[in-house]
């Protein structure tokens, strides 16, 4: 008889897709994506595809989610920008892997859902902020790493200002769902910016602005 695939299973088969780093691997070893996806898809926690979660948003897909940790290089020192909390999950896998995740979303049901995860998780490395990403947090900036979970044209100049030198951003870049790029964009010692596309995705678009009071996903 056919099983569901496990924990286990998946990071079978995210070695298999090429995920080598062991730390990654660990951190989304200790990450129960059954409680950060809807209790109707409990089924297909541990399966690679991206799923439905509320206000019309999806939680990414756990190899696109390993492979952006991987090209984040994380230390223990590390302050984390993300943008697009989501469900939290990829919030949660960064948490094992920095000093501090601060994480912004625009739905504030997505934020509060993501809050109580990481509660109930023990995690108390993840600051969650409503707000808008396209201006980033400025009031921690400058950060180490920035990673942003939705795609948009352009990258917002917000968040390459608040890189630090010698910092890295991770970010699905694309004016359709049909051509977007996961994109590397390092800013060097002297402040240059680096980009280097690594992966074709499909991500939800970075829309502009906090949630409209009658705004309906
Ligand atoms: N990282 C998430 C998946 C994110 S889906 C996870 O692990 O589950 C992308 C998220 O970006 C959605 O929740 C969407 O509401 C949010 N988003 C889109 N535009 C935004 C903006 N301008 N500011 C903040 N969040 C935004």
């Amino acid at each position: 008889m056919a099983s569901e695939p496990d924990q286990i299973g998946l990071i079978m088969q995210l070695r298999r897709r090429g995920i080598r780093d062991t730390r990654v691997l660990r951190a989304i070893e200790r990450v129960p994506r059954e409680l950060f996806v809807d209790p109707a898809f409990a089924d297909h926690a541990y399966q690679d595809i991206a799923l439905p979660i509320d206000c019309g948003q999806t939680i990414s897909q756990p190899y696109v989610v390993a492979f952006m940790t991987e090209k984040l290089e994380l230390n223990d020192s590390q302050k984390v920008l993300e943008i697009g909390t989501g469900s939290g999950y990829q919030a949660a896998v960064l948490s094992h892997l920095c000093r501090h995740v601060f994480t912004v979303e625009r739905w504030r049901e997505l934020q509060k859902a993501a809050g109580r995860r990481f509660a109930k998780l023990g995690i108390a490395n993840i600051t969650t902020i409503i707000g808008d990403g396209w201006i980033g947090w400025p009031p921690q900036a400058p950060y180490d790493r920035i990673i942003v979970t939705a795609a948009a044209a352009e990258p917002p100049l917000a968040l390459i200002d608040q890189l630090k030198p010698g910092g890295r951003m991770i970010i699905p870049l694309g004016s359709t769902r049909d051509t977007q790029s996961l994109v590397e964009i390092d800013k060097t010692e002297t402040g240059e910016i680096v980009k280097k596309p690594l992966l074709p995705v499909r991500f939800v678009p970075l829309l502009h602005g906090r949630v409209k009071p009658d705004e309906r996903a």
